[in-house]
């Protein structure tokens, strides 16, 4: 299991592939190229100002303490002063710049994954799990945000500092900085078999950190199960195990990082010893005055530290690159659903025609070859053992999925036809349980129709006849459902449901009848609601209950995706078939009725 987009090694991508990607980024980062541009001037005067530091001092030094000339040591020292005052408040400036493009990236990227999540199909969440998406929001465009912010802003400073100190240090003596220069190799090779282990070792620890989490949210979700069977014993050794395991992949990592880090400080130490001493050498011999050998250790000092960032940094534009190859993917996913020009008529037939469908990246068909018309008005129950395809016909109806095969048209319009505005007018499908926002029950029943008023929405209430229920609430309507609608019971949260079904107004309801039993009083209230947003309407219902189905103008049986019988209660009785087979189970088991 995946936590939080743990990195793996399906994540990486080639050279050309995250090139590719950060292209596109750089495209997408446009309408940011003023800011950015700004930030990267404050870049270069904030390294100007940290590299210059040296040569004045040893202007200063050279010009100052040796011949004692006190007004130009104090020049130099104001100067410098100067300098990194400059350099300070440049850091400061290309900071925010850099933050304000970099956050405005994010945002805009967010709004539009997001825009593009919602516009897809229920197909593409079969495709991607909701956690995963969610890792895409939240752990993905982190991880950008750091190459953004940070990445970016460290190559540009690093390499300009590394371009400047060197430039300067050779201006002053080329001998001393190529003696300087002398651990270079040892640090270019340190440096990449850094990148190498400090990669590997990231993963790793992604990785365990991923088995860690997994194992604590398998513990504690599964705590019942765990107890009941005495099972914490081994899901002890189990977490024990994996935390162990974090541990080791952490202290590799520190292991890794301080030999690295080590290595490159002593080779800094190293090289102002090679710098000192033969910058003694040619002081002897007239080549260099003291202040060049000094600027010359103060250049060197400086430029270790970019190298190490820069080591860094190809790590971090590697998985920033795959996180944002991912989030591309879902802005490349076109909506399966598309729009179609023709408006659906205010009422007819709705006629399924040798309909097949199976789900995507599934082998098996669920539905195959479903024939059906339900006339205008009709109440058509459809039942049939669990897994037999009720619930998907019943969405395919609502087009919430297309066929694979066949047609499904409603007036003579075939659903792929038809506006998905006219379509969500026209037919509405009301959930086995129905999703509550945060807000008020008058919020959540608006979901429907964002311009219904207050009075709108207490008639489709009274249209349901379950005005009274919500009236009896202190604050009404206007009562805070809480989260997921915590507050209401679950006979409530389906009156909400309708409610929302009977301010569209639908020609078709599509409904999905909730196989939880409630309180019989609830219950009465539910089912007489059900009946008055059925009346006149056509209806499809997956029913699980004996009574919805008597109710029902015609049953369709449904088995292993084919509609196995089809005919009203009196005639499938007499028929004698699956439908009688069940009736007569269900007469003896009532009250729990279906599946
Ligand atoms: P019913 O409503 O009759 O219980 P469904 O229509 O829910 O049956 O399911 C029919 C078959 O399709 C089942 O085998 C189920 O596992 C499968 N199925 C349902 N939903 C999905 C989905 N989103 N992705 C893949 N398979 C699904």
């Amino acid at each position: 299991m995946h936590m939080m987009g743990a990195i793996d090694d399906e994540d990486k991508l080639d050279a050309d592939e995250a090139k590719k990607v950060l292209r596109r980024a750089g495209r997408m980062a446009l309408p940011f190229k003023r800011t950015i541009a700004g930030a990267l001037a404050f870049t270069a005067l904030s390294t100007l100002g940290i590299v210059l530091g040296p040569v004045i001092l040893r202007w200063g030094i050279d010009h100052g303490i040796e011949p004692g000339d006190k007004e130009v040591l104090r020049n130099a020292v104001l100067v410098c002063v100067g300098l990194t005052l400059m350099a300070y408040l440049s850091a400061r400036q290309q900071f925010i710049l850099i933050n304000k493009a970099g956050e405005g990236f994010l945002r805009a990227l967010r709004v539009r994954v997001f825009d593009h999540i919602q516009k897809q199909s229920l197909a593409f969440f079969d495709r991607n799990k909701s956690g995963v998406l969610v890792a895409r929001m939240t752990a993905d465009i982190e991880s950008m945000g750091e190459l953004v912010q940070w990445g970016l802003l460290q190559f540009v400073s690093a390499i300009l500092l590394v371009i400047f100190a060197l430039v300067l240090a050779f201006a002053m003596s080329w001998q001393l900085t190529l003696a300087g220069l002398l651990v270079m190799p040892v640090i270019i090779v340190a440096s990449r078999k850094f990148q190498r282990d400090s990669n590997a070792a990231y993963l790793d620890v992604r990785e365990q950190i991923g088995q860690t989490l997994s194992s604590l949210q398998e513990g504690i979700a599964g705590v019942r199960v765990i107890q009941a069977y005495g099972r914490e014993p081994e899901q002890r050794r189990r977490f024990k195990r994996a935390n162990r395991d974090l541990y080791d992949s952490h202290i590799h990592s520190v292991k890794v990082s301080t030999w690295y880090f080590g290595l490159v400080e002593s080779a800094g130490v190293f090289a102002t010893a090679i710098i000192v001493g033969v910058g003694g050498w040619l002081f002897t011999r007239g080549d260099v005055t003291i202040g060049t050998i000094i600027a010359v250790v103060l250049l060197f000092a400086q430029l270790f530290e970019p190298v190490q960032q820069l080591s860094q940094l190809y790590n971090s534009v590697q998985s920033s690159a795959a996180s944002l190859n991912k989030l591309f993917g879902i802005l490349d996913t076109v909506p399966d659903i598309e729009d179609g020009e023709h408006e659906l008529p205010p009422a007819g037939e709705l006629t399924v025609e040798g309909v097949g469908f199976r789900y995507p990246e599934t082998e098996a068909a669920v539905l195959s070859d479903v024939s059906i018309t339900v006339a205008d008005g009709e109440r058509l129950a459809l039942v049939g053992p669990t897994g037999a395809g009720k619930s998907t016909l019943a969405k395919l109806m609502a087009r919430l999925y297309d066929p694979t095969e066949g047609t499904i048209s409603f007036g003579g319009v075939d659903l792929r036809d038809a506006t998905i505005a006219s379509l969500r007018q026209r037919v509405v499908v009301v959930p086995q349980e129905g999703f509550l926002f945060g807000g008020t029950v008058a919020d959540n029943v608006r979901v429907a129709r964002a311009e219904a008023t207050d009075d709108d929405i207490r008639e489709a209430f009274r249209a349901i006849g379950a005005l009274e229920r919500f009236g009896e609430f202190p604050e009404g309507i206007h009562t805070e459902v809480r989260e997921r609608g915590s507050r209401l019971s679950a006979g409530e949260r389906q009156l909400v449901s309708l409610a929302r079904a009977a301010l569209v107004d639908p020609a078709v309801l599509v409904l999905d009848e909730a196989t939880s039993n409630l309180d019989p009083g609830t219950e009465f209230i539910v089912e007489r609601a059900l009946d008055s947003l059925m009346s006149g309407r056509t209806t499809i219902v997956v029913a699980h209950r004996l009574s919805t189905i008597q109710r029902a103008d015609r049953i369709g049986v449904i088995d292993g995706g084919r509609l196995a019988e089809l005919g009203n209660h009196a005639e499938l009785v007499e028929h004698g078939g699956r439908y009688a087979a069940l009736a007569d189970a269900w007469q003896k088991s009532q009250p729990v009725a279906g599946n």
